[in-house]
């Protein structure tokens, strides 16, 4: 049996000047990693069981009929600075998979080597970063966070140059779509109106079917990124490199690389090697986002008869962007300590909550879910300042309906920890796949009380805490 699938390939039928079309670079000795067959038949694939043949195809060395396989151009501000070309160096997109329900998804190949946008690089990923994407991303998934999918991971046979060599391999991810704050920058940067007119069209027939103007399609993407940044704080996430490249127009959470979820608390957490400024950090994020909006604003302007008359509507835009997050956070945070819906007037007890957690680098998964479960004391050195928050907190909550089954339901009882990570990634370097499933099963239901004594739930002991994450 071959694999099947329905494409219908909406970019592919773009004009010129949006893609490059290009065939996977062939894989020496693929075999299968790891294969999401829950999310195949939700997209309606019709995969063979044998991995061999699954290896085939997901390393790009067999590409299902219909694939029309090729590099996406965009542009990026990379930590504040403007790159009018980037694009799909190491990724090709290999069509859009309708599913029985209607919805579409681009199926990518991340790892099947150069593109005519690989500039210096070798458009190869190695297993490590490639595992870490598929875990996390399901994980995020799991966590009921807008992200892309992984659908398949292959090692490819091939060796990948690094600071040492590694084994290859590519990764099947899932999206709604790829589009980017950084393909609209791409044609803006070229001033080429037309283009970005047949981008705009694209993008809002994709995720803004109501969106009648440029500036309303603004809002619905600051809305959802205000709306998923959020809900990356209130889970602990921290991207990594929320480069305006990396940051979609669908709302979901992609690229992912040195990302990580943070054990102790603490806003200027950061763990990506490259982020030296901080850039990225965890309480940053909501503030960067914004800044991302802003450049996406600017290359929108380009489509206005009367740019500079736009301005400071587009301008306004942007500046709610801020208290929406903000609203969000309230929103979410609140639901952590048991509150349905949070007030302004709450925002003070989140935030105290939060200063005690710094203060004693309490763990932040664990507090949150200690709430619910009568152990957060537990994650303070002085339980005292926590005890005296915990009273304030109590009498609150006694006006709230049902507080224990809305904490059990928003706070994880496990994240993927980066000891865990990075264990499970060890061992499958040396073949070893079984923590990576062992620690991929348990992500599955985050939230299932069960998993109270899962060794997963133990933050990291001091010799095993992960310093710092890497870009693939
Ligand atoms: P990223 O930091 O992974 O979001 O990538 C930023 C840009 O660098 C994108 O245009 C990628 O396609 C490109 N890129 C990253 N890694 C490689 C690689 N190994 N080979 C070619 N291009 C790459
Ligand atoms: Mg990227
Ligand atoms: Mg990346």
């Amino acid at each position: 049996m071959t694999l099947s699938m329905r494409f219908d390939n909406s970019y592919a039928a773009l004009p010129e000047g949006f893609f490059v079309r290009q065939a996977p670079r062939p894989a020496g000795a693929p075999s299968l990693l790891a294969f999401n067959r829950r999310l195949a038949e939700d997209l309606g694939i019709a995969a063979p069981e044998d991995p061999g043949a699954l290896a085939q195809v997901f390393s790009g060395n067999a590409l299902p009929e219909g694939a029309a396989p090729l590099a996406m151009a965009y542009a990026g501000h990379q930590f504040g600075g403007f790159s009018p070309q980037l694009g799909d160096g190491r990724a090709l997109l290999i069509g859009e998979v309708v599913a029985p329900d209607g919805s579409r998804w681009d199926l990518q190949l991340k790892g099947s080597g150069r593109t005519p946008f690989s500039r210096g690089g070798d458009g190869l990923a190695a297993m490590g970063p490639v595992l870490r994407e598929y875990l996390v991303s399901e994980a995020m998934a799991a966590l009921g966070v807008p992200t892309s999918r992984a659908l398949a991971a292959v090692a490819t046979g091939d060796p990948v140059m690094r600071e040492t060599v590694l084994p290859g391999a590519v990764l099947t991810r899932v999206a709604r779509s790829h589009l980017r704050v950084g393909t609209f920058e791409f044609f803006a940067a070229r001033g080429d109106k037309a283009r970005m007119r047949l981008l705009l069209d694209h993008a809002i027939a994709r995720h803004d079917p109501d969106a009648d103007s440029p500036q309303s399609f603004l809002r619905g993407v600051i809305a959802r990124q205000a709306a998923l940044v959020a809900q990356w704080m209130s889970l602990g996430f921290i991207h990594g490199v929320m480069n305006t490249d990396n940051c979609t127009i669908s709302g979901d959470t992609i690229d992912y690389g040195p990302c990580a979820f943070m054990d102790r608390y603490h806003p200027a957490t950061v763990f990506s090697s490259i982020d030296r400024q901080g850039r990225y950090a965890y309480d940053n994020q909501r503030h960067i986002i914004a800044w991302n909006m802003a450049q996406l604003a600017s290359a929108l302007l380009l489509l206005e008869d009367d740019p500079e008359a736009m301005v400071a509507p587009y301008t306004e835009e942007v500046n709610a962007m801020p208290a929406l997050i903000g609203a969000e956070i309230l929103r979410r945070f609140g639901q952590k300590i048991g509150l349905a819906a949070a007030s302004e007037t709450d925002r003070p007890m989140i935030e105290a909550l939060l200063g005690l957690m710094q203060d004693q680098g309490a763990d932040f998964t664990n507090t949150f879910r200690g709430l619910g479960d009568g152990t957060a004391a537990d994650q303070f050195t002085d339980p005292a300042p926590f005890r005296e928050w915990e009273a304030g907190w109590r009498a609150r909550l006694s006006q709230e309906a049902d507080p224990q089954a809305l904490m059990a339901r928003v706070n994880p009882v496990i994240i993927p920890r980066n000891h865990r990570v990075e264990e499970a990634l060890a061992a499958a370097l040396t073949g070893d796949m079984g923590p990576f499933e062992r620690l991929h099963a348990a992500l599955s239901d985050p939230f299932d009380p069960a998993l109270k004594d899962s060794p997963y739930t133990r933050p990291p002991l001091p010799d095993e805490e992960v310093a710092a994450t890497f870009c693939g």
